[in-house]
């Protein structure tokens, strides 16, 4: 059954949409209001695969966990993290490797109701409820210092995020502050909204006027947030044509085109 609004701290807004209860409805959760739900249907107008995005979105992010896993990597911080659903970071990780530590870092007050029932099972995981464009704060974090050793490689997640950010809030800066806190041999990985067509100027505007904040942007935009890192093959891509896992078709529809990502190693 769906959570009613005064199940939650006091500082849930219920009267506007939030990115991360938006993101939930999109991937057919509970953790959602009719404010959120409204939103999504005005998005719905303007992309209608919308809720196929969040898919893609979600699937590059279980093959790129996994990936890193596979090149060694057992600690993660996965910024702008969302409401848990299914396939969270740290079932992808704990499974592969179950020694996994991971620090799931989000401002919506919501992700943390969800993080403490999260921290009662599990000591690998701890949520961290913060401002990401205050990397300073989140690396001296107790629960970032606790869960993630900075001599050893760590994959730097900033999965679904960056879009939310205007230029003048520095996303290049912010990713160059994670990054320069972790080892050589750490990854970055990134998913963001591209700028690629009409129909994605479209939904852009539409995403603004309602939400507000951040901005599409285009694929060597995006491609630049790796500057001086090693892009893992196939580089910055539509989502689905990352590491596909199953075959995927030569013509992508917009929502496969929607939003690009990509992995790259810190040399
Ligand atoms: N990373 C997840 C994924 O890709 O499946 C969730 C992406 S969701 C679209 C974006 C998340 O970023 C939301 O949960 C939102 O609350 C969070 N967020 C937005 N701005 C943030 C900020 N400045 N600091 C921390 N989290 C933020």
């Amino acid at each position: 059954m769906a959570k009613q609004p005064d199940e939650w701290n006091s500082a849930i807004d219920t009267t506007r949409p939030s990115i991360a209860r938006a993101y939930d409805v999109v991937l057919n959760g509970k953790d959602n209001f009719e404010v959120d739900r409204e939103f999504v249907a005005e998005i719905v107008k303007v992309v209608p695969e919308i809720y196929d995005v969040a898919t893609y979105n979600r699937q590059i992010l279980g093959r790129g966990v996994r990936f890193m896993v596979d090149q060694g990597i057992t600690q993660f911080i996965d910024l702008g993290s969302g409401l848990p659903t299914v396939e969270n970071t740290h079932q992808v990780a704990q499974r592969a490797e179950p020694g996994s530590h991971v620090v799931y870092v989000d401002n919506d007050p919501m992700v943390l109701a969800h993080g403490r029932a999260l921290l009662a099972e599990n000591d690998r995981t701890a949520v961290v409820t913060s401002d990401l464009r205050d990397p300073k704060a989140i690396l001296a974090d107790p629960a970032v210092q606790r869960l993630i050793d900075f001599d050893r490689p760590v994959g730097v997640m900033l999965v679904g995020i960056l879009h939310h950010l205007h230029d003048d809030e520095d996303p290049r800066g912010i990713v160059e502050a994670y990054m320069a806190a972790v080892p050589s041999g750490s990854y970055l990985f990134v998913t963001h909204f591209c700028d690629s067509s009409q129909d994605s100027r479209d939904a852009e505007k539409k995403f603004l006027a309602l939400l507000g904040t951040g901005r599409f942007r285009t694929v060597e935009e995006i491609t630049s947030f790796f500057d001086g890192f090693e892009l893992v093959e196939p580089g910055v891509v539509p989502l689905p044509l990352w590491r596909p896992e199953q075959p995927v078709p030569s013509n992508l529809t917009v929502g496969q085109r929607l939003m690009y990502g990509g992995i790259a190693r810190k040399p």
